[in-house]
């Protein structure tokens, strides 16, 4: 039999479980990618995950030709609709079986669904394999068979369930001889930008190296300071976490290669690995919250928490806009908004900042944040971010209480002391002196001027105060408490 391997977020050619199950059913195998119309349609034209994508294809592409000996051989990349597109193609090829890896997100199942009936009316078989995930929707259940809804025990009963099987690669290139040369009729290679409808990032100028030879560079370059993980990551201006989101949210390398390395280095000791495993651990955590709990795509956790009040009107759309842009006259914040703006990555302590404050110092629903970052994010991932807004916003699993409220000014002095992330990203305040740099509008005038800062015109002045902002926040969550 034939079968085609449909890539996804599992864009790499070594340990991926649909590749390899394909690969050791059938005789021959071909691979494609689909620029799928109805999420691209949706897209700026200019988005450096697309550019990320495509320059991942072409990597991909050249492994697949490399790993199975054929010139022509390699990736089928077709610009449609996915769920017209993979049956068609199946049926092109005559294939009996289309292999692709699990993605839980609402959309992506509802695609697969049509998908699989579509194939199953042409006779065709639609396989689908845990890849993505260690351990996966049900594979972690309470005593009494129920998903988890706080970290701390699904991450203990997560350490007793993973063993060696469930961290081993799958050995693709042991069968690899089986994979088909590319059909003449799809003989192009991977699509410029240009003819998918998009223009250039500039990717290649941020240090955002793509495809499975970025992501083992970003994780080699990892492996050197993992030890010191622990004490590097809640600081911006440290090169403390691993940059590897991006590529763990495209499959560009195997999740099962990371949790295996901090695995073995958690067994000899190392603290940094236990920490940073565990990080793996809170990612498969919130992906089978939103296998369980589909409904917190769109809606609160804790349903109580959807009969909040938020501001709304154009003032707070005024708000909205500030924080999107970097202008709401708190350093940290700003720094923030303009390091995802500028390079589609913003460190984890700063994402719980910029939400905090958006939900509990501006007042606007954690969905409009939510939102912007899915827009924004190189790395964006539903049940990631929806976790870490709703964590942020108190309304989900395992979330901050609600009376819990960063305070901006104090987050900044103690994780940017110096403030080397706050002048990276804000020059115009380069000049003022450590102590002024976290609540600019404390400076007294002397440092505001042999700094060059004038407080509404060459830097905004604090959009709220925070203080106020703390005991609105803690009113408008009251109706929690009672409901
Ligand atoms: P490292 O510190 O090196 O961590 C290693 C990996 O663990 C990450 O690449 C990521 O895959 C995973 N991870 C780490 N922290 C978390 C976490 N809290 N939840 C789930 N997985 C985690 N992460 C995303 O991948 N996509 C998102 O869209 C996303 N949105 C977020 C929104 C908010 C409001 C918050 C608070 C967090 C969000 N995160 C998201 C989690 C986290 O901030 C990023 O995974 C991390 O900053 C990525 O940088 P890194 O790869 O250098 O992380």
């Amino acid at each position: 039999p034939s079968g085609l391997v449909w890539f996804r977020r599992d864009l790499r050619a070594h340990d991926q479980a649909a590749l390899y199950r394909a690969l050791t059913q059938c005789q021959q195998v071909y691979c494609t990618f689909v620029f799928d119309r109805e999420i691209l349609d949706t897209l700026p034209r200019a988005d450096r995950r697309v550019e990320f994508i495509r320059a991942s294809l072409v990597e991909l592409d050249a492994s697949l030709r490399a790993l199975s000996g054929h010139t022509q051989g390699g990736l089928i990349v077709l610009h449609a609709v996915a769920s017209d597109a993979i049956p068609a193609l199946a049926e092109s090829l005559g294939v009996q079986a289309v292999f692709a890896n699990h993605d839980d997100e609402p959309q992506a199942l509802e695609r697969d669904s049509l998908v699989r009936t579509r194939l199953a009316a042409a006779g065709r078989a639609f396989h689908t394999f845990k890849d993505h995930t260690l351990l996966e929707r049900s594979e972690v259940l309470t005593q009494t068979g129920k998903p988890y809804s706080v970290f701390t025990p699904y991450k203990n009963a997560w350490l007793k369930k993973i063993d060696a099987f469930q961290l081993k690669s799958y050995p693709v290139e042991r069968h690899a001889h089986r994979l088909a040369a590319r059909p003449l009729e799809h003989g192009q290679p991977v699509p410029t930008l240009a003819s998918l409808g998009f223009e250039t990032t500039a990717l290649s100028q941020r240090q955002l190296p793509p495809g499975a030879s970025g992501a083992q560079q970003l994780f080699d370059d990892f492996l050197e300071r993992m030890e010191r993980y622990d004490d590097t990551r809640n600081f911006p201006a440290i090169k403390g976490p691993s940059y590897l989101s991006v590529h763990l949210r495209f499959g560009t390398i195997s999740p099962r290669l990371l949790a295996r390395t901090a695995h073995r280095l958690m067994q000899e000791g190392n603290p940094g690995a236990t920490t940073w495993l565990s990080e793996l651990i809170w990612r498969d955590f919130y992906f089978q919250i939103l296998h369980h709990h589909p409904h917190v795509a769109g809606h609160s956790f804790k349903p109580a928490y959807d009969a909040i009040q938020w501001e709304s009107g154009p003032e707070a759309d005024t708000l909205f806009a500030a924080w999107c842009e970097g202008r709401t006259g708190y350093p940290l914040v700003d720094a923030a908004m303009a390091q995802l703006n500028q390079t589609g990555y913003m460190h984890n302590r700063l994402r719980m900042v910029v939400a905090s404050f958006l939900v509990k110092d501006l007042g606007l629903d954690w969905r409009r944040g939510e939102a912007y970052f899915a827009a924004r994010l190189n790395d964006f991932d539903l049940a990631a971010n929806n976790g870490g807004w709703q964590w942020a916003s108190s309304s989900g699993c395992d979330a901050q209480p609600y009376f819990r409220i960063f305070n901006p000014v104090s987050q900044s002095e103690k994780f940017d002391p110096e403030g080397k992330f706050i002048r990276r990203y804000l020059p115009q305040l380069a000049r003022l002196p450590n102590a002024a740099l976290h609540a600019p509008w404390l400076a007294r005038p002397l440092e505001l001027a042999e700094a060059g800062v004038v407080l509404g015109q060459t830097y905004p002045q604090p959009v709220i105060d925070h203080d106020t902002a703390r005991l609105r926040t803690l009113q408008r969550y009251a109706v929690v408490k009672t409901g």
